[in-house]
């Protein structure tokens, strides 16, 4: 169950028990995080809610906060589904290229297969922000190349409650 909102004619915010949450928990992780989520195949949101439990049974992670859900069209590769996109803040311990590993992985066990750039995808996890780190390295850039530049960060990341 969701709460609709439509912001404009192509911009949609979904808001459930999982997405436009926060927990007051403490945590015994020590950076704090920001990865970007997305999918444009199948049930996207489902997806979503399956990957909330996966993080909150995880010992390696502590999952913070989530933000609404926003339903996007696509850039690049205009001809595919709309977008499904939404951040999630958690709590690690791990080093940046470790946690990229792990999110890598992640995509896998939700059957993400990479074709082309701006392709369809199941699940696309972006690192957006690793504490207050600057990396700038062929496999990782932190923060995200182009975080600030797209609706489906800004406007997610904008409703966060810090
Ligand atoms: P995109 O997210 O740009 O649509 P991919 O998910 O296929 O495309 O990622 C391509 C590559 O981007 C990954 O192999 C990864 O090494 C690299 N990358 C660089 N910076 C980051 C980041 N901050 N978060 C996630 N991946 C990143
Ligand atoms: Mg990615």
């Amino acid at each position: 169950m969701y709460i609709k909102r439509k912001l404009n004619e192509s911009l949609t915010t979904f808001k459930g028990l999982h997405y436009g949450y926060k927990t007051f928990q403490k945590s015994s992780h020590r950076y704090r995080v920001s990865v970007g989520i997305g999918g444009n195949i199948g049930d996207v949101k489902r997806r979503f809610e399956h990957l909330f439990f996966v993080l909150k049974r995880d010992k390696r992670v502590e999952l913070l906060e989530t933000s609404l859900i926003l339903k996007n069209p696509p850039f690049g590769f205009k001809n595919q589904d709309d977008f499904f996109n939404s951040i999630i803040v958690l709590q690690v311990s791990m080093q940046p290229t470790y946690f990229l590993d792990y999110l890598m992985r992640l995509e896998k066990k939700f059957a993400r297969k990479r074709s082309f750039a701006n392709a369809p995808r199941t699940l696309d996890l972006d690192i957006i922000f690793f504490d207050n780190r600057v990396i700038q390295t062929p496999r990782l850039q932190i923060p995200h190349a182009s975080w600030s530049q797209r609706e489906s960060v800004v406007i997610p990341l904008s409703g966060l409650k810090i």
